[in-house]
């Protein structure tokens, strides 16, 4: 619900309006997970809500700790499908990074995520419930840290998921809620471009925009991202360039460097070329392991040739170094897989189904 529906819900109890108000601070703002603890509330009241409705749409199944501090937290809806979000401790800063669905329609050929299929999108509940259930997990285990930051970089295409994802912007930034700042979120998409141009037009809605580049011509991108062949870098380009940026900000482009595919000093001096002149910076991102792609994480020597090459051309290139990845938590390894670390004990599903064709735009 957002805060005008908590406060309809009111009304329609026969409640003054600001009852809405008040649940609705408890659960966005305070994040409590039951009515009782609404101490503000007549006891009544608590009563009836605890009778005609639900907070948090999530639990938490399991939570594996890698060695440099990454969690992966497996949630799971209450029809009993399972999502990954991961919170990443670097420095002052904590970045959570959340599921937009339930597995991805994408298909991308280097992702883990696409081998899941696409089993359906996430509510806005379901995907803001990802950072409270993260929020409160962090005050019971190590207090002093604080979310910071949040990205749509977790299971599932964001923009294929549009109207819940900015409805779950809207609520995580309001203000009598969560409030986190837009500045701190960054969406990510493989490049959907009708729904790109779509948010560039929403006034209040504006995160960081990230784009998974992952290659320098359509020859290359159309292999390994099959959706370049509806939307091709060109198009893609294009959506950008027209995109209304937030003063001093760019665009991330995220590159996925695979060995002996897109990792080549051709292939940098190609995207340097490609990326002139847009307001934009690139994020190499060496390909993590996963069982079912046939690539390989290039050699460092040829990672680093590789950035190098980009940031002499004049390209500002960074190297997203892996973390988690020793439980499965790193880009692209997001395919509900468990290191038998197990809280609450639950069959973890293998999904041998064919994935769903991508969704009309
Ligand atoms: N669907 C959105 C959100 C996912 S973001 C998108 O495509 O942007 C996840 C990022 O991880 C993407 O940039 C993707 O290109 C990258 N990625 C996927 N599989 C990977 C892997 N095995 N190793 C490294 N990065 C990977």
């Amino acid at each position: 619900m957002t805060l005008a529906d908590a406060e309809a819900f009111a009304v329609a109890q026969g409640w003054p309006r600001f009852r809405g108000e008040q649940v609705w601070r408890w659960v966005h703002q305070h994040g409590v997970r039951g009515f009782d603890e609404m101490s503000n509330l007549p006891r009544d009241v608590r009563v009836d809500l605890a009778e005609r409705a639900r907070i948090g749409s999530l639990e938490i199944a399991e939570i594996q700790t890698s060695s440099d501090g990454t969690r992966k937290l497996r949630l799971v809806t209450h029809d009993g499908q399972s999502i990954e979000s991961v919170l990443i401790p670097d420095g002052d800063k904590t970045t959570q990074c959340i599921s937009s669905q339930v597995g991805c329609a994408v298909d991308c050929q280097f992702c883990a995520t696409a081998k899941l299929g696409l089993k359906r999108n996430l509510d806005a509940g379901e995907i803001v419930d990802q950072v409270y259930i993260a929020r409160k997990l962090l005050s019971e285990v190590e207090p002093d840290r604080k979310l910071t930051n949040l990205v749509y970089m977790g299971m599932g295409e964001p923009l294929h998921n549009y109207d819940n994802m900015v409805k779950s912007l809207r609520i995580l930034t309001h203000d009598k809620g969560a409030g986190l700042g837009m500045r701190r979120i960054t969406v990510s998409t493989a490049g959907l471009v009708p729904k790109l141009e779509k948010l560039g037009n929403e006034t209040d809605v504006r995160p960081n925009l990230a784009v998974s580049l992952n290659a320098p011509n359509d020859e290359i991108r159309d292999e390994i991202m099959p959706i370049n062949r509806k939307w091709n870098i060109g198009k893609l380009l294009a959506a950008l360039r027209a995109y209304p940026l937030e003063q001093r900000r760019r665009i991330t482009f995220e590159y996925v460097l695979l060995a002996g595919v897109n990792d080549s000093l051709r292939d940098a001096g190609q995207l340097s070329k490609l990326l002139r002149g847009l307001k934009c910076k690139v994020n190499i991102i060496p390909w993590n392991p996963h069982p079912e792609a046939p690539y390989q994480r290039p050699a460092p020597e040829v990672i680093d040739a590789f950035q190098q090459e980009c940031k002499r051309l004049g390209l500002p290139t960074y190297l997203r170094t892996p973390r988690g990845d020793d439980i499965d938590a790193a880009c692209g390894q997001l395919a509900n897989r468990s290191n038998g670390e197990t809280v609450v004990p639950l069959r973890i599903r293998k999904n041998k189904e064919k994935p769903a064709p991508p969704p009309v735009d």
